[in-house]
């Protein structure tokens, strides 16, 4: 494993009509480290996220996932990376262990069966595997992609809120699978607004406001930065709202 970092963000920019959802976007995560993209609603987070997993096209700006650029070897990124969004797009008139199915045959995993049992059985879902995913609760649909997104053991995972909707025993199992996941290599890149995930699992911080990034670095730099914080919410806090005053409340716009 070279050092080379296993996200690199340099002067992104996506521009929807007169909006500036990202405005110039900065910042690169290390390889095996859990990485925490925070920042207030419409900060430009999802836009990020889905940019590097070459969902959306930059205007500008060049994005590296897994030493490749999105832009130009989109198949290699796919190839390496997993996404869950917020709200996992299933397929509806598959059951459960048809996308396990599916996701193994995409991906060419060999042997799945044994590695998707066990992911059933770690996310409480072996009761649900030959269910239509039209007739899952909203938290086992995200069950659904997070299983998907772990069997194919990707070098780069990128989570948009993923603790919404999940139960506690649900959180608790995906706090510590993205921990190993990063101890084994991998690099984890989650969005989430709760700064109690950020500060329980992510070492690394990545805060967007207004399509703008304030900071980007190691959790102990941030905490470093602001030493009257007594948390990291109060660090979080510290970030957005000096920057409100030097930069006025106004979202980024093109004139
Ligand atoms: P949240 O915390 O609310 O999920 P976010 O940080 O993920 O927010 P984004 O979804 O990236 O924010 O949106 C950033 C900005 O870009 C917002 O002002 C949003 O309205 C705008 N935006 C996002 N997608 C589109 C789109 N398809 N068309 C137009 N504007 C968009």
């Amino acid at each position: 494993m070279d050092d080379a970092p296993a996200i690199d963000v340099r002067d992104f920019r996506k521009q929807y009509d007169q909006t500036a959802a990202a405005d110039g976007i900065s910042f690169s995560l290390p390889q095996g480290t859990v990485g925490a993209l925070i920042g207030p609603n419409g900060a430009g987070k999802t836009t990020t996220i889905r940019a590097l997993c070459g969902i959306i096209r930059p205007t500008s700006g060049s994005l590296q996932v897994a030493g490749f650029d999105v832009q130009q070897e989109p198949l290699q990124v796919k190839k390496r990376v997993a996404y869950v969004p917020d709200d996992p797009p299933l397929f509806e008139t598959l059951t459960v262990w048809e996308h396990l199915h599916f996701i193994a045959s995409a991906y060419a995993v060999p042997d799945f069966e044994q590695a998707a049992l066990q992911l059933l059985e770690e996310l409480q879902l072996s009761h649900k595997r030959e269910t239509l995913a039209s007739e899952l609760s909203r938290g086992m649909r995200q069950k659904v992609a997070i299983a998907c997104a772990y069997l194919h053991d990707p070098q780069v995972l990128f989570f948009d809120e993923p603790l919404t909707g999940l139960d506690p025993a649900a959180i608790r199992l995906l706090k510590q699978t993205m921990t190993e996941k990063a101890a084994q290599g991998a690099t984890v890149l989650v969005s989430s607004h709760l700064l109690a995930l950020v500060e329980d699992i992510c070492k690394y911080l990545i805060v967007l406001q207004s399509g703008k990034c304030l900071f980007s670095g190691s959790v102990q730099q941030a905490r470093h930065a602001h030493p009257a914080a007594q948390s990291l919410e109060d660090v979080f806090f510290q970030i957005t709202e000096t920057a409100i005053e030097t930069a006025g409340d106004e979202p980024a716009r093109v004139p």
